[in-house]
């Protein structure tokens, strides 16, 4: 197969010199050059085609026995050089010194159709960043990372993609919940295709560093390579180019905030120059409607990444990236008023994203409130976030006393919803039905855009969990059918109606559905 490889990425950067792969501190470089780890005795398991059409790529090559060497670590394809990428990040919240690729090994870049990608391997082995762990992912938090990545991208969510998933025929050794109990768990990678990898922390470094001179070839790097359409760099293209970063942040976290996604591990190493949802760890979906809720047992106590505070924490977040650049500007103003439009935007564009799940196509000055008394009603007893807004598009004007019935399947514990709950609820139905009054869509359009903006199916935390117990023993239907299902989240698709159902009790609880670690 011709693929119509490029290097931009070390060929016009600055690379570490040395070529040895131990662990050290790589000053003055934007990579390392490092081969993939070969591995025992690779065996595919499922590969995404749509990826693959978008990189120009065939079934053939994709089956071929070349494809599996070459994302499981055993071959490099002619005239490509791999290389770890180094960044730095603020780990919850505090500076945590040079990350870098610790298990992830670009492997080359790729042109199709006008567009650039990067492809990369993780879990391909060590690398000079791997600190003190090894460089290998397992199973389990391969599928997720699969899985989830390639639904996000058919719900509309930007994010890094999934070409393909393999076991590499050796294990790993992980200590799952941090509590002493290491034990051996099947090796896996996943091979990620994004147009970068590039991080905020990827600049971070280089500012702590006060090194200025590689943080400059770097910005003015990514600006002609990702933000073509701006002018030359210069102060004021370095503001226009943050400006853009804040746009692309936000607009990525509004999604995450309408299908109910917990990232779980928003650190600045964990954040896309170009606002792509990146390092599936930890993360997690909404079920109950929860501000507060985390996936992340790491993060249990603070719960400083909490669904409600991931639009605060890309704003903490953004305050790092201008810190980082502000060396190539030396003027504070240009930023702050980029943050600050950060915080009005994200006031207009919540508010717009809430409208659209209610089926509002006009603005009324009483919306906020409108959505501010459903929040209340939602937090009244655990009530399911994906199925109620997908119910809620059966509502019909004129028949606010049917609302409650209407939503009835997403409670949890339906004998909760007392008298006097069941009464706020009416009260707000009342209120939508009178709000919807002022639309002019019918019952049958409305249903229609709210189920374009409200998935039917996402990747709720149980059925990542079953799909890995199966795999765990040999069986990979599950994954399958997830991944047919997740590519059309929007359709009804009645042959999956058993997926669109509550958590099951027997996950409210279960290691893996409610409470994930950092290991992986
Ligand atoms: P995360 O926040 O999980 O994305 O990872 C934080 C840092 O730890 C990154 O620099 C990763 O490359 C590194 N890391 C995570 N897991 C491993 C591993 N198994 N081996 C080497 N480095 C790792
Ligand atoms: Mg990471």
């Amino acid at each position: 197969m011709e693929l119509n490889i490029s290097n931009n990425f070390i060929e016009n950067l600055p690379g570490d010199p040395i070529i040895n792969n131990y662990r050290r501190q790589v000053n003055g470089a934007c990579y390392s050059f490092v081969y993939p780890k070969s591995t025992a005795s690779p065996e595919m398991i499922h590969t995404s085609m749509s990826m693959a059409k978008t990189l120009g790529m065939d079934a053939s090559f994709l089956n071929s026995k070349e494809f599996l060497e070459m994302v499981t670590g055993n071959k490099v394809l002619p005239h490509t050089k791999p290389y770890a990428m180094c960044y730095g990040g603020h780990q919850f919240g505090h500076w945590a010194g040079q990350l870098g690729d610790g298990r992830a090994i670009n492997l080359f870049e790729m042109a199709h159709n006008n567009k650039q990608w990067t492809v990369q391997l993780k879990g391909a082995g060590e690398t000079p960043y791997s600190r003190s762990a090894d460089g290998l992912a397992v199973l389990r938090s391969s599928i997720r990372e699969y899985l989830c990545s390639e639904a996000m991208h058919h719900l509309g969510v930007p994010t890094t993609r999934a070409l393909s998933l393999a076991l590499t025929g050796d294990e790993v050794l992980r200590d799952m919940l941090y509590d002493g109990n290491s034990a051996y768990e099947k090796g896996a990678i996943v091979t990620r295709v994004a147009p970068s990898f590039l991080r905020f922390g990827s600049y971070e470094i280089f500012a702590a560093r006060e090194d200025h001179k590689t943080l400059k070839i770097l910005v003015d790097f990514t600006i002609k390579q990702h933000f073509s359409h701006l002018e030359n760099p210069s102060k004021h293209v370095y503001v226009q180019f943050f400006s853009e970063v804040a746009k692309r942040t936000l607009d990525m976290i509004v999604h995450w905030q309408r299908v109910g996604f917990v990232h779980g591990v928003m650190n600045t190493d964990n954040m896309s120059i170009l606002g792509l949802t990146i390092d599936y760890g930890p993360y997690g979906w909404l079920e109950g409607f929860d501000f507060g809720w985390t996936p992340n047992t790491t993060d249990s106590q603070q719960k400083r990444y909490r669904y409600g505070n991931q639009p605060n924490i890309g704003l903490w977040n953004l305050y790092q990236l201008a810190n980082a650049l502000y060396p190539l500007v030396e003027e504070v103003e240009p930023f702050e008023a980029v943050l600050e439009t950060y915080k009005t935007n994200f006031e207009i564009k919540s508010l717009q994203m809430m409208r659209s799940k209610l089926g509002l196509q006009l603005e009324d000055e009483k919306d906020n409130s409108l959505i501010q008394a459903l929040e209340d009603c939602l937090l009244l007893s655990e009530t399911d976030m994906t199925i109620f807004f997908r119910n809620l598009s059966n509502f019909k004007r004129g028949k606010a006393s049917e609302g409650l019935k209407i939503v009835t399947d997403a409670f949890y514990i339906p004998t909760e919803i007392s008298a006097e709950k069941a009464q706020q609820w009416k009260d707000w139905f009342d209120r939508y039905d009178f709000r919807l009054e002022k639309e002019t869509t019918s019952d049958d359009q409305r249903q229609e855009q709210m189920n374009r903006i409200n998935p039917k199916y996402v990747l709720r935390n149980y059925m990542a969990q079953l799909a890995i117990d199966e795999a765990n023993k040999g069986n990979y239907g599950i994954i399958d059918e997830l991944f047919e299902m997740l590519k059309k989240p929007y359709n009804e698709q009645p042959q999956y109606q058993k997926w669109f159902a509550k958590r099951p009790d027997w996950a409210r609880h279960k290691v893996g559905c409610s409470m994930l670690s950092c290991s992986s």
